[in-house]
């Protein structure tokens, strides 16, 4: 699974993110809640690993963030405090299970497995832009009426870049997101990059794929 962490405490950070690497997890570790908002609203995870007590912005915000954008993604939420309020209000907002510190490995584990087996709650999203749709629900992808066929890779950088239509997201955020380490080699993301603008742009469709050099890439439909 591919797991997020927010966890401003280095040492806790740490100690997550060697276990459940030892897992067989791919874990991304953000340090702060506004660096944790930014990756969980623009990359897609499995499960979201949220510390309440955050520097930037805290737990229940980036919570009610996520969920205010329609991401199902499980969340499970680390709470200091045995506070019946606090956990209260994550689930509220729309976290899934909450575990209290300090709390064993095996505890943590067995829920994270537990939240990978609920998985998100199906409610199929229909991404547009354009006459590109994409279906969350079935992964069907289309331009008009013509059926895109894409590989998983393809089309997880596809959906990031829908989900994000307008704004240019970054080399490194993209590869982030869908790898979930930065250890691809240096063309990588070019090559499919060509290979999503081949099955997306046929000749003749209006350019949706756009190159900002120097930064990364953008999907947006041309003004006309
Ligand atoms: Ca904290």
């Amino acid at each position: 699974m591919r797991i997020l962490v927010v966890e401003d405490e280095p040492r806790m950070a740490e100690l997550l993110r060697r276990g459940l690497t030892e897992e067989g997890h791919a874990i991304v570790v953000a340090r702060d809640g506004r660096e944790g908002l930014s990756l969980a609203e623009t990359a897609s995870f499995d499960l979201l690993l949220l510390d309440v007590m955050l520097p930037g912005a805290d737990g229940f915000t980036i919570v009610r963030r996520v969920r205010a954008r329609q991401i199902q993604t499980p969340i499970l939420m680390l709470t200091a405090r045995d506070a019946i309020r606090d956990i209260i209000e994550g689930l509220n907002l729309g976290a899934d299970d909450y575990l209290t510190k300090p709390f064993s490995f095996q505890e943590l584990f067995a829920r994270v497995r537990s939240a990978a087996r609920r998985g998100p709650i199906a409610q199929p999203v229909s991404l547009r832009v354009a006459d590109l749709s994409l279906n969350q629900g079935t992964r069907e992808v289309r331009r008009g009426f013509r059926p895109v066929t894409l590989t998983r890779t393809e089309y997880a950088i596809l959906e990031l870049l829908m989900r994000n239509a307008g704004r240019v997201l970054s080399r490194d955020s993209l590869i982030e997101s869908v790898w979930g380490h930065a250890d691809i080699e240096n063309n990588t993301l070019d090559a499919f990059m060509r290979l999503l603008r081949g099955k997306v742009e046929a000749p003749g469709e209006p350019k949706l794929l756009h190159t900002i050099r120097g930064v990364g890439f953008m999907l947006r439909a041309e003004e006309s």
